[in-house]
């Protein structure tokens, strides 16, 4: 394709496909693509698929409907974790020209030239165990707050977990890169960095020029601490038996970590971690949550769960909801198990029924919005730093405190973009 112009994305799933899709953009505006809307006419759309989205066939049919009935001549690219996983399954979607696995889909540019409406779609993948290049991806959307991608990958096995099938195996960034691409960051304006990665803790296995680097992600955390003109660190999110004493201790010792850690717990019955071949029992989890709060009673703790995995029954969801209610953490994610192709986990029997994997949900979403309401409260009153965002809704900015308590208030144009210590 010679002429085509405009381009526009949509992405699915989560922040390091939010990331990457920032990063492919670029590459594309640099070979002279202008970006649109997604809901824009353009020349050519991509979709950045996930595989954990629960639907993500339906949703990838219903987006590529979309674009036909609006720009029927349109290329249309779909790329990212579902894509590497179904290359064929997607490649036989009505409308759709190109699918790139993996390693695949960095080199864009190179494919858009090659392609023409109208063929049988082509696809461009490698089985993943080939995969082991390492692409650095940040987004700068309204330049308050990047994602930064310093790792792919992951050598766990989770039961459940699609995801090292469709990202490969555990690899980095350097330390020197990262340390580079922040400073970029700076001075472009960003206020915040959030550290990303699919298994950040992980941190450390990469190669410079075929030479092997070992490094680890409190050495990383260490070097970025040192960078004066980022004001603020987040990690998006550490398993726990990778968040170490140390890298608690550097959060709590930092005034650019923010004080705010996410750490999956999933189920807080050991029975059913173990059936998930997670590398932790509860008991690790509750002296992680221990110590963070006991150097930073003011941390916000989040926690991803899964709810209605083969085998939990009622006695080892109430284990969960209890050891949930008596840990001091500030809010939940909760994700209602779903079957994937090729997991571990559909050896698992006997399955839960879907309405009590759904009502299972319920009861942690109400947990949640309880443990936020309390986290909420327990600062009322307080100082803390908020950093306002340039998106504005109705008049209103919104930002966050160092510990992720939303704040919104009338806009003041002075304030965004800029740290601003305020009454709770
Ligand atoms: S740690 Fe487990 S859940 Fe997370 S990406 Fe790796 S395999 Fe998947």
């Amino acid at each position: 394709m010679a002429e085509a112009s405009t381009i526009a994305f949509h992405t699915l799933g989560c922040k390091l496909n939010f990331s990457e899709t920032s990063s492919i953009a670029r590459l594309m505006e640099n070979e002279g693509f202008e970006k649109k809307g997604f809901d824009e006419l353009a020349d050519v759309y991509v979709i950045n698929t996930c595989s954990v989205t629960d639907n993500a066939d339906k949703e990838c049919r219903q987006l590529v409907r979309r674009i036909q009935r609006k720009a029927p001549a349109a290329l249309v690219v779909i790329t990212g974790c579902y894509a590497q996983l179904k290359p064929a399954e997607i490649a036989s979607i009505p409308g759709v020209d190109l699918v790139l696995g993996a390693a695949e889909k960095f080199n864009l540019p190179k494919h858009i030239k090659a392609l023409a409406k109208g063929d049988a779609a082509k696809i461009s993948s490698c089985d993943i165990e080939e995969v082991n290049g390492f692409n650095a991806s940040w987004s700068v959307n309204d330049r308050t707050r990047s994602f930064l991608k310093v790792q792919d990958g992951c050598d766990y096995n989770c039961s459940f977990c699609t995801i090292p099938m469709a990202r490969g195996k555990s690899r980095s960034d350097t330390i020197s890169n990262v340390v580079q691409n922040a400073q970029n960051l700076a001075t472009k304006g960003v206020k915040e960095i959030v550290l990303t990665g699919v298994n950040l803790g992980d941190f450390g296995k990469g190669n410079e020029g075929g030479k092997i680097i070992e490094e680890d992600f409190f050495q990383l955390c260490t070097a970025l601490n040192q960078i004066d003109d980022i004001q603020r660190y987040r990690i998006s999110s550490i398993e726990p038996n990778l968040l170490t004493d140390a890298i608690i201790r550097m959060v709590a010792a930092s005034d650019k970590f923010m004080p705010h850690f996410h750490v999956p717990l999933q189920s807080g019955s050991n029975a059913i971690l173990s059936l998930m071949r997670r590398r932790y029992k509860r008991e690790l989890y509750a002296e992680r949550v221990q110590l963070i709060k006991s150097l930073m009673p003011h941390c916000a703790i989040g926690v991803d769960v899964i709810v209605g995995f083969p085998g939990e029954t009622d006695a080892h969801f109430e284990e969960t909801v209890q050891f949930l209610e008596t840990l001091d953490i500030s809010y939940l994610h909760v994700f209602t198990y779903s079957e994937r192709d090729n997991t571990k986990a559909l050896e698992i029997k006997p399955v839960v029924p879907i309405n009590i994997r759904h009502q299972r949900n319920k009861i942690l979403r109400q947990l949640s919005y309880k443990k936020m309401e309390d986290f909420t409260q327990q600062h009322i009153g307080q100082q803390r730093k908020v950093l306002f965002e340039g998106h504005v809704k109705s008049g209103m900015m919104e930002g966050y405190t160092d510990n992720y308590i939303k704040i919104t208030l009338p806009l003041n144009p002075d304030w965004v973009n800029q740290v601003i210590r305020c009454t709770i």
